[in-house]
């Protein structure tokens, strides 16, 4: 659709803005989005889809150098990659799936710990390790051969709301008219603050430190977390072939340290924390790749659909929600976001329009159990660890322990944390 355009008397010609129409645009060319745009595709709804890094061929991951972004994949996300069609085009043999969990207190005490084993929960597998450009790869593929869905490498600058749908204006001039924008244009959601969503926010003051390493012993299918003294959490997440990612999340000022380390002088720093335990559990280990670091919050927005008056956009993903990555659980929780929409798309009764209110809020109700729950448990956690008081010390420790003893308590983080979705 184009519309006439008038130029001032006097003014050079310039070209006309192209207007386009639309059904749904999805925002952002993250996991979330790519997941996002492809699933309404295939529920036959004409989608576009808009970020600026749509330009960029995400490369197939191969050879020994892993990625950088590495994930813990829930069986929910398992799901509905299997519903999307993408689960069983990826190459699993770059996927390690994880049977136990092992998380270590920081009073070196034999009894504070806590073991999650998928055996002892009657389930095949608690997740999967895998790289960010896996999945992303994958996705792009599926995109190419989806006739519903158009990819736009474009940014959005403005968006206006009215009774009909949105309209947005993106960098190249272009305009877009749609009755529905999803929003999974990240943490720093430019549509979220334009539509005028408020969203609480906290710094935790630490960052993550991500490495990928080689180790001498098998890791044996096994994830850890060690939960250091002064609030450092160290996670190390099993690869295929003898390797290892970490996430160590620590002090920017230490993280900034970690990051000038040489390979034997992180192999001293691993001899020093946890009293040997990384060591003592996986053998030496060889930097496989380098060190990056990334700054970690906490975000929720107030509402998942806006804005207030006549909300036409939802949305999924960071833009909603940020969280710690002490579970593991941040693209996880979009994920479910993606699944949710779906579900509520495909079961749309043929009188209610893409923006129909009820949809919309049924989206933001169910959606806010899950969030809010995980936000909760992982904030508190994250302060339960890093408390310095020797009450909260205790407490935390005796915890683990005591926690590792209830075969009913660990079956409940199980279930919590393999996150149940269904597809109808
Ligand atoms: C150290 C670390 C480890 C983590 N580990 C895990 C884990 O093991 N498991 C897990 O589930 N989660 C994990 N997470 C969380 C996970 O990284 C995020 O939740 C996930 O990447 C968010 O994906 P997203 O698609 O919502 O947003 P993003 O990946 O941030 O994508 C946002 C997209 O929006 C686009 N965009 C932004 N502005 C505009 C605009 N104006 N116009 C158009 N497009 C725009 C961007 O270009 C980008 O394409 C971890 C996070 C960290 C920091």
């Amino acid at each position: 659709m184009t519309e006439s355009h008038q130029n001032q008397a006097g003014k050079k010609p310039t070209n006309p803005p192209q207007i386009r129409s639309v059904d749904v645009v999805v925002v952002g060319g993250g996991i979330a989005g790519k997941a996002c745009a492809l699933g309404m595709a295939q529920l036959g709804i004409q989608t576009l889809e808009i970020a600026p890094d749509l330009s960029q061929t995400v490369p197939n991951p191969q050879g020994h150098q892993w990625g950088q972004r590495i994930y813990a994949f829930s069986p929910s996300t398992q799901k509905l990659l299997a519903h999307l069609q993408i689960w069983d085009a990826l190459d699993h043999s770059r996927l390690q799936v994880v049977r136990d969990m092992r998380i270590f207190g920081d009073r070196a005490e034999k009894n504070d710990q806590l073991h999650l084993s998928a055996f002892e929960a009657g389930a095949p597998q608690l997740a999967w390790i895998g790289e960010s450009n896996l999945i992303e790869h994958t996705l792009d593929q599926a995109s190419r051969f989806q006739n519903k869905l158009e990819r736009l490498p474009d940014a959005v600058e403005k968006i206006a709301v009215d009774a009909d749908g949105t309209t947005l204006h993106l960098k190249s001039g272009t305009i877009i008219r749609s009755q529905l924008v999803i929003a999974a244009d990240g943490a720093n959601s430019p549509i979220r603050s334009k539509i005028g969503i408020a969203a609480s926010e906290e710094s935790y003051s630490q960052s993550a430190v991500v490495a990928n390493w080689i180790c001498t012993y098998p890791h044996l299918e096994t994830a850890f977390q060690w939960f250091l003294p002064g609030g450092d959490i160290v996670a190390i997440l099993p690869l295929p072939n003898k390797q290892v990612s970490m996430v160590w999340s620590t002090s920017p000022e230490y993280a900034a340290n970690l990051l000038k380390l040489n390979p034997s002088e992180w192999l001293e720093r691993f001899a020093t924390v946890a009293e040997g335990s990384i060591a003592k559990q996986l053998g030496e280990l060889t930097l496989n790749s380098t060190p990056t670091a990334f700054p970690l919050r906490r975000i929720r927005a107030e509402r998942f659909i806006g804005p207030e008056a006549t909300p036409k956009v939802v949305l999924i993903g960071d833009a909603a929600h940020v969280m710690h990555p002490l579970a593991g659980q941040g693209l996880n929780l979009g994920l479910r976001d993606v699944a949710m929409l779906l579900n509520i798309y495909s079961k749309r009764e043929s009188f209610r329009s893409l923006n129909d209110l009820t949809l919309l809020r049924r989206y933001e109700r169910q959606r806010q159990g899950d969030t809010s729950a995980l936000l909760w448990v992982t904030d508190k956690l994250k302060k339960l660890f890093s408390g310095t008081s020797s009450t909260e010390k205790h407490l935390r420790n005796w915890g683990l322990g005591l926690v590792n003893k209830s075969h009913f308590v660990k079956q409940r983080l199980i279930e919590r944390a393999l996150g149940e979705i269904h597809f109808d």
